[in-house]
């Protein structure tokens, strides 16, 4: 039995719908994939054109003609969001809290002065798509379909202004887990991911962008991945690469409060809110590189982890700083995070009821 939150959908979207006639299903075994590589046989693409929301199309997933002038290429004007599809057990599928990355989308949108989607483009055209290739989203445990929406800048023209035209795609991929083993994390002192003032907020892609050649570095080093600090001192922790950042001290959930240097994790809310549920106590605030270290040392840290929608939740095994590592904790023995993760699968996959009202059966 679940709850369907998503009220504000009409019935009045007209979609055209063109089925593939060379499915790849049947050659793709959908179990463990690599994350992002395989793409099911179709996807969702709108137009908005002259001021208009036109063209809804699902259609075979493939190339997409456009200019080599558009604004998304040279000035980055591009979005995107990053949600999951679970197999339950009766066999539907189930989407996980797609309001929350709707509102993100367009939060990310109007930061990068775009336009904005409407609820039911963004909804309905998830939902044609995953109905259509329903059959690729993967049942076994720890598998998910993962689905980007993204929308960019479609003006051909070279002066740097907010585009008039956006296109909005959407692309599902089975995926198997993310990482398949705790991570060392570098604490990064040099570069930085968001500034006051700036664009951390949004899920934009020159986000993404510059931080490769700082994670390649730190790769380069034996790390999997950093631990983004303050743009200003290089002194507060705030998300570690594409995910959100958590501790366990004292047997409280610690986490960086949100800021505008930081992405709104819907994931990040989903174990905040399980926490609760199952009886921890929550502290959203700033938190130091020196406490972090002191409270290793000291036995008060006890566990560590990332959280994100790709990720989802990742145990971190041993933090860099300034060249010296410390290890935490056993990752096999992290009691409090694999109760919260537990719970958080459990009802992400069906296994219990949905008491949040997170799942949208599809
Ligand atoms: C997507 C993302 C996250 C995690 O957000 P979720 O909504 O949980 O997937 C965290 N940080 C950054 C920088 C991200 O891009």
């Amino acid at each position: 039995m679940y709850r369907i939150k998503i009220t504000a959908v009409t019935d009045t979207l007209d979609i055209k719908i063109t089925k593939t006639s060379q499915s790849k299903l049947a050659e793709t075994e959908l179990t463990d994939l690599p994350f992002g590589k395989v793409f099911t046989d179709h996807m969702f693409v709108a137009d908005y054109i002259n001021g208009e929301w036109k063209n809804f199309e699902v259609l075979p997933y493939g190339p997409i003609p456009m200019s080599p002038a558009i604004s998304a290429l040279h000035y980055g004007q591009a979005i995107f969001e990053g949600m999951k599809a679970y197999r339950l057990p009766d066999g539907s599928i189930s989407v996980f809290r797609a309001d929350k990355n709707f509102a993100r989308f367009n939060k990310s949108a109007t930061r990068m002065a775009m336009t904005n989607i409407p609820e039911e483009v963004f909804m309905k055209g998830i939902a044609a798509l995953i109905n259509l290739d329903r059959d690729w989203a993967p049942s076994a445990a720890n598998n998910s379909l993962y689905i980007r929406p993204t929308l960019f800048a479609m003006d051909a023209v070279l002066g740097v202004k907010a585009s008039a035209d956006y296109k909005f795609v959407v692309l599902t991929t089975p995926a198997g887990p993310y990482y398949n083993k705790p991570l060392r994390v570098k604490i990064e002192t040099h570069y930085t991911r968001g500034a006051d003032g700036g664009v951390g907020a949004a899920k934009t892609a020159g986000n993404y962008a510059m931080s490769m050649l700082p994670t390649q570095q730190a790769q380069a080093e034996g790390y999997d991945q950093l631990i983004w600090t303050d743009a200003k001192e290089h002194k507060y922790v705030e998300e570690s690469g594409t995910a959100n950042l958590m501790f366990v001290m004292d047997n409280k959930i610690v986490t960086p409060e949100v800021r505008e240097t930081i992405l709104d994790g819907v994931t990040r809310d989903t174990v905040l809110e399980v926490a609760k549920s199952l009886g921890y106590g929550i502290e959203e605030r700033r938190v130091s590189v020196e406490e972090v270290l002191e409270k290793i040392a000291s036995g008060v840290l006890t566990e560590a982890f990332a959280v994100g929608t790709a990720a989802t939740i990742t145990q971190i095994a041993e933090i860099g700083f300034e060249g010296t590592i410390h290890t935490l904790n056993d990752p096999a023995n992290r009691p409090v995070s694999a109760a919260i993760a537990k719970k958080v699968n459990d009802i992400r996959y069906g296994l219990v009821p949905d008491e949040f009202g997170w799942n949208w059966t599809i």
